[in-house]
């Protein structure tokens, strides 16, 4: 049988799938990972991705944080693609509980998924830091100088930086969906990121599905292991 069969079936069989998702579902989107090789490390910058993104460079250097945030991490013309399409349909038919993601870029809300657990945050939401008003993604594109609340107070994007923790509430509620799941698909992740990473060690159920193009911290766990893109190898699943 091969792997995209075996895949099928365990689908097919299963009405309690949670996936966890990295990376790799938005650089099909044409989302630049900044952690990979390929990725923004190689491009030329006065710091570093990780210092810049980092909770003491933007108390320290605002602006350039904010120029280095529009400019890098909002994707305004990013579309889903074929993983972020099936994962909802999935949803939709009552099979997938939940989508666990790194990722900041609402591709899987755009998608039409419902249940998003965003351990990373998402560049969706930007909260006043004083009187906790929301403001979207096109707020902070749109501001000029630093994005300043109407009460006077800095915006700012509710995505969790370098030296910054998870939420608490969603981490328990990926460890809930996780360890409740009889089917977890883990997919475009290397699972080296931690603590989102580590979150894979409550799965308890019957299979692990780990699809990626590049090895991963836990292929020897793997019940099937499939070394593809995530878009072409969900795009070949029927729901
Ligand atoms: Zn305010």
């Amino acid at each position: 049988m091969s792997k995209i069969d075996q895949l099928q079936k365990i689908i097919s069989a299963s009405d309690n799938i949670v996936f966890f998702g990295g990376a790799g579902v938005s650089t099909e989107s044409g989302i630049p990972d900044f952690r990979s090789v390929d990725g923004l490390y190689h491009e030329q910058y006065q710091y570093p991705p990780e210092t810049i993104l980092s909770h003491t460079f933007y108390r320290n250097h605002t602006a350039e944080f904010f120029d280095f945030y529009k400019k890098k991490m909002i994707c305004p013309e990013a579309k889903p693609n074929k993983a972020h399409s099936k994962l909802a349909e999935l949803e939709q038919a009552g099979k997938l509980k939940a989508v666990v993601t790194q990722n900041i870029d609402g591709l899987h809300q755009m998608a039409g998924s419902k249940k998003v657990l965003e351990l990373h945050g998402s560049v969706k939401r930007n909260y006043c830091e004083r009187c906790k008003k929301f403001y979207d993604e096109s707020f902070i594109m749109n501001s000029v100088g630093l994005p300043t609340c109407s009460c006077g107070g800095p915006v700012k994007p509710d995505v969790v930086l370098y030296e910054e923790g998870l939420d608490r509430d969603t981490m328990q509620q990926v460890a809930s969906y996780i360890s409740k799941a009889d089917v977890l698909i883990v997919g475009g992740t290397s699972l080296v990121v931690y603590p989102a990473a580590g979150m894979i060690d409550y799965f308890r159920g019957s299979s692990l599905v780990l699809i990626n193009r590049a090895a991963t911290a836990a292929d020897k766990k793997a019940n099937l292991l499939i070394p593809d893109s995530i878009g072409e190898v969900l795009g070949q699943i029927s729901v």
